[in-house]
């Protein structure tokens, strides 16, 4: 794949000595993987896939547990909602295999767990600089 284009408009070679790959999905979604740009691929990856299954989306974010995968889990409302003729199985299996597919869902939210206990960390931080009186306001 030509990323010659993509460099250029990256403007004065940033990035020059940083690894960088160019993966295009199945699902047809493009990813560029670099260390600075994670987060925005995974968003977008993220966001297609809820938009795309919304509806299992829908009866998902009602499930008992947050890592269900709706095989079974007690208190699964994407099964329940299966059960009752109100979502068809089907749906959820080509969300499963799309999931898999994607294979970024679990990486996204680890991230982003991470990114809020830094973000945690960082205001914690900050406050006690300020208590402390060792930060300008
Ligand atoms: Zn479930």
């Amino acid at each position: 794949m030509d990323v010659s284009g993509i460099r250029e408009s990256d403007g004065r070679g940033r990035h020059t000595t940083t690894h960088r790959e160019l993966v295009m999905l199945q699902n047809g979604a493009m990813v560029i993987d670099t260390p600075g740009m994670r987060e925005l691929g995974m968003w977008d990856i993220s966001e297609g896939l809820g938009q795309a299954f919304s509806d299992i989306e829908k009866y998902a974010s009602m499930c008992r547990f947050r890592d269900c995968k709706h095989e079974g889990e007690p208190g699964c409302a994407v099964r329940a909602a299966i059960e009752s003729g109100e979502l068809d199985e089907s749906r959820l299996e080509s969300y499963n295999k799309l999931k898999t597919e994607a294979k970024y869902s679990d990486d996204k939210e680890s991230y982003r767990r991470q990114k809020e206990q830094w973000a945690k960390s960082v205001s914690v931080y900050s406050r006690k600089m300020k208590k402390e009186g060792k930060m300008k306001r």
